[in-house]
């Protein structure tokens, strides 16, 4: 058979519209809201299989509640709680990935002298930010020696014996941006390509937005629906701890989540920290440590951490950029 040339284009044509028609292109971003650890979580991913999609928003859902029904404080069945209640007795044995989790918060104590310390909450317990209760002079002074991350022994075979009554932990400065990184790390071995996790403070880039960088906002300190700077990132971890989130004020003092394991109370000179660098688990630590060591002390340890750079806004409203950033 001969075929004029253009009578087979416009036949290949036909028969490509025709093949768009039945199959049509499926690409396309994908997108799940959703609350868990006590804050708004989102995932957003780009794939060319619908129904994987789907499937992988709902996954990515399922690995946060996975993570909270272990790590979480207010869940009395979880081996968080289950800790906090035994260890004080007696070693008890823990999931390896708890047991992980912990050594990592204990490598970072080490490092920032205890600016981070995961036994904050051996007096952060006795804080309720919603109901402006904070714990009393006499109560600090008998708790505060039970903040010290040398008490969670962690011991052979994945166990943990804390040294005293009283001690008490809590990840809210590590988990979050640890499921998150959980989730990207799932996504990624589903063999997506771009994709965004966001829990809270914590937000995880996998790859960039096709083409062009994913666009990350920092948050104003004071004006919740303002932001101070949009950062363009591509397949990094940006973590924000702040003032403004969970906090009451009373006397003209403002008393906040995050505590200085030295004093049982909240640091004053800073308003927000961001970090930034490779992986959420250590984006989010960071944040909250530096927000305790405050702007001098934590700059010069975020010079120190390769791969990291941070954004401090100070209480007089003045941003400061680690060297890494500052043009
Ligand atoms: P967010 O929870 O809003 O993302 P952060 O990442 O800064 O903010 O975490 C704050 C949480 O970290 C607090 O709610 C508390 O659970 C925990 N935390 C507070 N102080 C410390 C500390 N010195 N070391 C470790 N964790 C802390
Ligand atoms: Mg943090």
């Amino acid at each position: 058979m001969i075929f004029n040339i253009s009578a087979l284009r416009t036949g290949l044509i036909s028969l490509l519209l025709s093949l768009a028609l039945i199959s049509p292109v499926k690409a396309q971003w994908q997108r799940l809201p959703f609350q868990t650890m006590g804050t708004q979580a989102y995932v957003e991913l780009w794939t060319e299989d619908n129904n994987l999609g789907k499937d992988l928003l709902l996954a990515v859902q399922n690995e946060f509640e996975r993570i909270n029904q272990l790590m979480s404080p207010y869940i009395d069945s979880s081996e968080l709680s289950l800790l906090n209640l035994e260890a004080a007795n007696g070693p008890v044995t823990i999931s390896a990935e708890l047991y992980q989790l912990l050594q990592q918060a204990e490598q970072l104590a080490k490092l920032s002298d205890g600016a981070f310390d995961i036994s904050f909450a051996s007096v952060g317990f006795n804080y309720d930010y919603r109901q402006n209760i904070k714990p009393s002079a006499e109560q600090l002074n008998t708790q505060r020696s039970l903040i010290n991350y040398r008490h969670i022994q962690l011991l052979a075979d994945n166990q943990v014996k804390f040294a005293r009554p009283g001690v008490k932990i809590d990840l809210g400065g590590i988990a979050k941006g640890y499921a998150v990184e959980q989730a990207i790390g799932l996504l990624a071995d589903q063999g997506i390509k771009h994709a965004l996790v966001t829990a809270g403070g914590d937000t995880r880039l996998l790859g960039d937005k096709r083409g062009r960088p994913w666009q990350v906002a920092i948050k104003h300190p004071r004006k919740s629906d303002d932001i101070v700077a949009q950062l363009p990132l591509t397949n990094s971890a940006i973590s924000t701890s702040g003032d403004y989130e969970r906090f009451f004020i009373e006397d003209g003092v403002r008393y906040h989540h995050i505590l200085d394991p030295k004093s049982g109370q909240s640091p004053s000179g800073l308003m927000s920290v961001t970090v930034l660098g490779p992986d959420a688990t250590r984006t989010d630590a960071l944040s909250t440590t530096l927000f305790v060591m405050g702007l001098e002390r934590g700059m010069a340890f975020i010079e120190q951490q390769a791969e990291f750079e941070a954004i401090f806004i100070s209480s007089e409203h003045q941003l400061y950029f680690s060297s890494g950033l500052a043009q």
